[in-house]
């Protein structure tokens, strides 16, 4: 089959969901991707901040070859080793004391709901709490996860959605704190807003949600999902502050490609929420993922990862100011490590789809940031090879 006999054959079998780039990917290697047509694109995507080892990793794909013949799955009832191991590695990096694997970012979403909603019931002994979330926030598709979603566009067709969740403005204490009542159980923030076009939290923001929490026994639910696992330039964003959130998700680049997220808690918060019969899971941690998020966390030590984004960070984040000076569509920059936006005048659905054409892979935030998500193993001189296709891209759109 040619390109546009895979496609063709894709529009008319899947879901319409996503309006996809005309593009079919065959393999990868390194911070490289191919099409079928054996076309080379630079990949500042990483399958939206997944893929932080690049593609191809020998030890990841060797682990997760190994557990292939050893065992793939055995439900919750049963131990594994792999995932021992697996939870063993993310309470070290996080300093959380509980976890719970699940399949994808919204069910880790999902999990932390209800450990929050769990939680405020045992303090209270009832139900009925509710929730504050952010504005332009993206937690994921599903009633729940939708429902902390700040964003009406994807929420209103599906109403009614969860009761109780009330928005506040992302960086403004203020909102935050005239949303609070007696029956407030969780916060709930991206650290790094993704979705919503690249926002970090301010410093004074977050250590001001933290104080008001501890001040009436609320819940801080950090979604890390997207800035998490050492994009920020520590291994979780918020470690780049001085917070700790009660309770945290991460997935994404947890498992680099095959489907696992968490939801972890602090031991305060898992005596008072989910216990058993609370909540479950099929797939959630089976070995074959577990296998997964161990050799991650062993490549990111191997490879010295952390320090690596601490390293190339800067140099990306100077080349895109540079950028930006040399631009008029381009108006402002902003990000934290390897997690960088450009606000853009031009259609971006236009400059990625122009920037494909050209061999760059760049995606989109918003309705008006160009993301920058690269695999955390990219080094300097694929950063200025990335600059020298963005300017590509801009100078024939003009
Ligand atoms: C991607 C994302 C989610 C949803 O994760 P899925 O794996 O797509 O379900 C939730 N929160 C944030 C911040 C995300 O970036």
């Amino acid at each position: 089959m040619n390109k546009s006999d895979y496609i063709n054959a894709a529009e008319s079998s899947l879901l319409h969901t996503y309006n996809r780039f005309p593009l079919v990917l065959d393999h990868g290697e390194g911070v490289y991707l191919y099409d079928t047509d054996g076309k080379k694109y630079l990949d500042f995507a990483a399958g939206i901040a997944v893929c932080a080892l690049g593609y191809s990793n020998e030890a990841h794909k060797t682990a997760l070859k190994n557990q292939v013949d050893a065992l793939l799955h055995t439900s919750n009832l049963y131990y594994n080793e792999p995932t021992i191991a697996a939870a063993q590695k993310v309470l070290a990096a996080s300093g959380m004391d509980r976890v719970f694997f699940t399949n994808s970012g919204t069910e880790a979403i999902e999990g932390a709901i209800k450990a929050a909603k769990k939680y405020a019931y045992t303090r209270d002994g009832h139900a009925g709490h509710e929730i504050i979330a952010m504005q332009h926030s993206f937690h994921g598709r599903s009633i729940g996860a939708l429902s902390v979603t700040g964003n009406a566009h994807y929420q209103e067709p599906f109403e009614p959605l969860l009761p109780g969740v009330k928005f506040a403005e992302f960086n403004n204490l203020d909102s935050v704190k005239a949303l609070i009542t007696d029956k407030t159980c969780a916060i709930i923030m991206e650290t790094v807003q993704g979705e919503g076009g690249i926002y970090p939290a301010d410093e004074a923001f977050l250590s001001g949600v933290r104080a008001l929490c501890d001040e009436h026994d609320i819940l801080l639910v950090l979604d890390e999902i997207q800035c998490g696992m050492g994009r920020s330039g520590k291994m979780f964003a918020w470690q780049n502050y001085n917070v700790k959130p009660d309770i945290m998700t991460v997935a994404k680049a947890l498992g680099c490609g095959v489907p696992v997220g968490a939801f972890l808690m602090t031991q305060k918060v898992a005596d008072k929420s989910l216990a058993p019969g609370d909540h479950g899971t099929t797939y959630g941690g089976n070995p074959f993922v577990g296998a997964a998020v161990s050799a991650v966390f062993d490549q990111f030590e191997e490879l010295s990862i952390i320090d690596h984004v601490n390293e190339v960070a800067p140099y990306l984040a100077r080349r895109l100011d540079e950028l930006v000076d040399k631009y008029d569509c381009l108006t402002a920059h902003r990000g934290m490590g390897l997690m960088r936006g450009l606000v853009c005048t031009l259609p971006v659905g236009k400059v990625s789809a122009k920037a494909l054409e050209n061999g760059l892979i760049v995606i989109t935030a918003g309705s008006d940031v160009l993301r920058f998500v690269p695999p955390l193993v990219i080094e300097k001189e694929h950063v200025d090879e990335m600059i020298e296709k963005l300017e590509k891209t801009l100078d024939e759109m003009k």
